[in-house]
């Protein structure tokens, strides 16, 4: 017991670590992407120079990418806890993705209908969400009939997110890698998105239920104490 109180706190000097760091790289990230893209405007560039430098912007890109899943929202050494029923970050994380499921043809039903309080951080289960979304509406790409259905309800003592969607699904195996760092099946995916879902749901003492099936759907159930 010790020691998953060690390996916990561990954990948690990592993500905080690592939410710091990757803070901090945005800044620079952003500065030489900029720089580059000047410079690649230039019209003495050799063609292999010119490879060279867009050759750096997609590294650089892929770097924001890995920044992104894993912080968007997360700022570090401003903890923002607050005692609350979830709506205003399922409302304002559902706000910030309906671009993305427009331009991937994903239809969005959301339900909110929950009265109970817990303890939480705010900027990070607004991460969560995304992540769970994104993942949701990328497992429906490539068709136009796609349905993201988001609904929060309680179940007492509980508060119980449902986010549902009618994509690839998965086999049990790839449900059991959920979550490992660097898991990803997708060619540009981080598999970090997962860890941090994971790393959240842990820090509010709530269990993540998946249900899939292949070529039918996924189903993430988040289970939240209160
Ligand atoms: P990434 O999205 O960068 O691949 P994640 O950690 O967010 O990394 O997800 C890891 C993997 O889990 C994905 O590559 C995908 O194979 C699988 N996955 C996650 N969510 C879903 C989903 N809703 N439907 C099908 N597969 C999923
Ligand atoms: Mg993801």
């Amino acid at each position: 017991n010790r020691e998953r109180i060690m390996q916990s706190e561990r954990l948690n000097v990592v993500s905080e670590l690592a939410a710091s760091v990757s803070h901090e790289m945005r800044n620079p990230l952003t500065v030489t992407s900029g720089f580059l893209q000047l410079l690649n405007l230039s019209k003495t560039l050799t063609p292999e120079e010119k490879g060279y430098i867009e050759l750096s912007l997609l590294e650089l890109n892929r770097a924001e990418k890995i920044i992104s899943d894993y912080l968007s929202f997360a700022k570090p050494q401003s903890e923002n806890r607050v005692y609350s029923n979830l709506q205003a970050e399922c409302e304002y994380t559902k706000n910030v993705i309906m671009p993305y499921a427009t331009i991937h043809k994903v239809a969005v039903e959301f339900s909110f209908s929950n009265t109970l309080c817990t303890h939480y951080d705010r900027n990070q289960m607004q991460q969560c969400l995304i992540n769970l979304y994104k993942n949701a509406i990328e497992a429906m790409q490539g068709r136009d009939d796609g349905v993201l259905s988001i609904e929060i309800t309680e179940s007492k003592p509980n508060i119980v997110i449902t986010i549902r969607d009618t994509g690839i699904g998965m086999t049990k195996e790839e449900i059991s890698r959920l979550g490992k760092p660097y898991y990803s099946t997708k060619e540009e995916g981080t598999g970090l998105g997962m860890l941090m879902v994971y790393n959240a749901i842990n820090k509010v003492k709530g269990r993540i239920e998946v249900r899939s099936e292949k070529g039918k759907g996924t189903t993430f159930k988040i289970i939240i104490p209160t």
